[in-house]
C-alpha cells in the first residue's frame, strides 16, 4: 500500500531532498506551506505535479490538528523550523515559538487525530503516526566530548540550540508518554546548492563565484577557526527516512565523522578555481557570534552500525559541488539572494 509522508518545512533545503528522496520511494507526498501564497512555494516548483501541499503553521495549533486531520499521514517528518542560528539571539521568542513550541504542536496534533488520551498511555495503536523531529547538533554547543555522540550531554550555546533541545526532549517525552513512534535526528551541518545563503559554505560557494566572474572584490566573514561535521544534505533526508522504519523508536546522531575548519571551507573553495583565499577574505567582527559552538564532530557509530546509512558525498567534493552550481548560477541568472538560492533548486 502507499505510504503517505507530511513534510514541514517542504520549501526548504532538506525538504526538498526529502521529498524528492520520499516520491522516488513510490510515497505520496504533501507539504504543509504557511502564509498566504508563499513566495518559497516555487523552491519545489520542479515537483509540484507530484506534491500536495496543505496549509498550516507551526505557530497555530489548529492548523496543525487540521492539516494531520486532513492528510491522515502514516510519516510526519518536522523540518520546519527558523534554522539560522545568529537570528535566534535578534528573535529569541519567536525562535523558541516556532522551533520548540512548535514541536510540541505537531506531537499534539498526531496525539489527537490518533485519539490519544493526553492522561494515560494508549500503547500500540498510538505507533500509527511515525514522527521524525529535526534535531540538531547545536544542542551540543559546548560539548564535553568530541567526537558527540547520542549520549553526549546537550550544552546549548544559543536560543536556536536551547530550543531544538526542548524539541528533542519533547520528542523523546512524548514516545515514553504515549507510545508513539517518534524520534530526535540529531543531524549536524548539511549543506548543498540549495543551502540558504547565509550559511557559512553557501556564503563562501557564493562569494567565491562572484569573485571569479569580477562581481566581488572581497569576502567578509567570522570566526574561521570554528570545527563543523559538514555532510551534503541529499545524504541526510536517506538517514531521515531510515530512522522511521525500524522496529522499534530511538535517535540517531548523523554525520560524516570528519571535522574540518571555516577556513578550509575558504580554501578549499577559492583554490577550486584557481584563486588564492588570502587575497580575498577578511575578518568582520560584527559576525563573531555572542557565543560559539566551536567544535562539532559527529560519533556515527549508531546510525552506520544499525541503519546501515553512510554519507556517499565527501567534504571536499560538496564544497566543489557549491562552487560549481554558484559559477553557473552567477553566469546566468546575474541576480543574487534569494532568487539566486532559489534558481540553484
Ligand atoms: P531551511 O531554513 O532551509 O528550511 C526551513 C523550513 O522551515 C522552510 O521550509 C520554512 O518555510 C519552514 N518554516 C519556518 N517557519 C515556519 C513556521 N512558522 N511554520 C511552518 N514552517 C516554517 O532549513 P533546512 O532545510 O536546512 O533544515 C531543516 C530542519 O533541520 C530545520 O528544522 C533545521 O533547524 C534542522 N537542522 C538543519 C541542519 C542543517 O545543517 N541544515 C542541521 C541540523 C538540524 P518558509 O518557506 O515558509 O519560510
Ligand atoms: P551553524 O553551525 O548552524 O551555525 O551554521 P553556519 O553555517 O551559520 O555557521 C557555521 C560556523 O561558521 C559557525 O561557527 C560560524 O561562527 C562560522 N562562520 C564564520 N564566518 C561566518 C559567516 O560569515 N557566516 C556564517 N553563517 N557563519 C560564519
Amino acid at each position: 500500500m502507499t505510504k503517505r509522508a507530511l513534510i514541514t518545512g517542504i520549501t526548504g533545503q532538506d525538504g526538498s531532498y526529502l521529498a524528492e528522496h520520499l516520491l522516488k520511494q513510490g510515497y505520496d507526498v504533501w507539504g504543509l506551506v504557511r502564509g498566504q501564497a508563499n513566495p518559497h512555494k516555487m523552491r519545489v516548483s520542479r515537483l509540484m505535479s507530484e506534491l500536495s501541499f496543505v496549509d498550516g503553521d507551526l505557530m497555530d495549533q489548529a492548523s496543525l490538528v487540521s492539516a494531520v486531520d486532513l492528510v491522515q499521514p502514516d510519516e510526519v517528518y518536522n523540518l520546519g523550523a527558523i534554522s539560522f542560528v545568529p537570528m535566534s539571539w535578534q528573535q529569541a521568542e519567536l525562535v523558541t515559538e516556532v522551533n520548540a513550541m512548535g514541536v510540541l504542536r505537531v506531537l499534539e496534533a498526531i496525539r489527537i487525530v490518533s485519539g490519544l488520551s493526553s492522561s494515560r498511555h494508549n500503547g500500540a495503536s498510538a505507533k500509527n503516526i511515525r514522527f521524525y523531529q529535526a534535531s540538531s547538533s547545536e544542542m551540543y554547543g559546548k560539548a564535553a566530548e568530541t567526537p558527540q555522540r547520542e549520549t553526549t550531554i546537550f550544552h546549548p550555546r544559543s536560543p536556536y540550540g536551547v530550543a531544538k533541545a526542548y524539541g528533542h526532549f519533547i520528542t523523546r517525552n512524548y514516545r515514553e508518554s504515549f507510545g508513539m513512534y517518534a524520534v530526535g535526528g540529531i543531524l549536524f551541518n548539511h549543506e548543498s546548492p540549495r543551502r540558504g545563503a547565509e550559511f557559512v559554505t553557501r556564503k563562501i560557494s557564493l562569494g567565491v563565484a562572484k569573485i571569479k566572474q569580477g562581481l566581488q572584490d572581497k569576502l567578509a566573514l567570522g570566526n574561521l577557526d570554528a570545527l563543523r561535521d559538514w555532510g551534503f544534505a541529499g545524504d541526510y533526508v536517506r538517514a531521515m527516512h531510515l530512522m522511521l522504519q525500524q522496529e522499534e523508536p530511538t535517535d540517531y546522531v548523523v554525520g560524516t565523522g570528519e571535522m574540518h575548519s571555516v577556513r578550509d571551507a575558504v580554501r578549499l573553495a577559492f583554490e577550486h578555481v584557481g584563486l588564492n583565499w588570502e587575497d580575498y577574505v577578511y575578518i568582520d567582527p560584527v559576525l563573531v557570534r555572542p557565543a560559539e559552538v566551536e567544535i562539532l564532530c559527529a560519533d556515527t557509530s549508531r546510525v552506520r552500525g544499525e541503519l546501515g546509512w553512510k554519507p556517499e558525498v565527501d567534504f571536499s567534493a560538496l564544497m566543489k559541488m557549491m562552487v560549481e552550481a554558484d559559477l553557473k548560477h552567477v553566469a546566468t541568472e546575474h541576480q543574487y539572494g534569494d532568487l539566486l538560492a532559489a534558481a540553484s533548486w
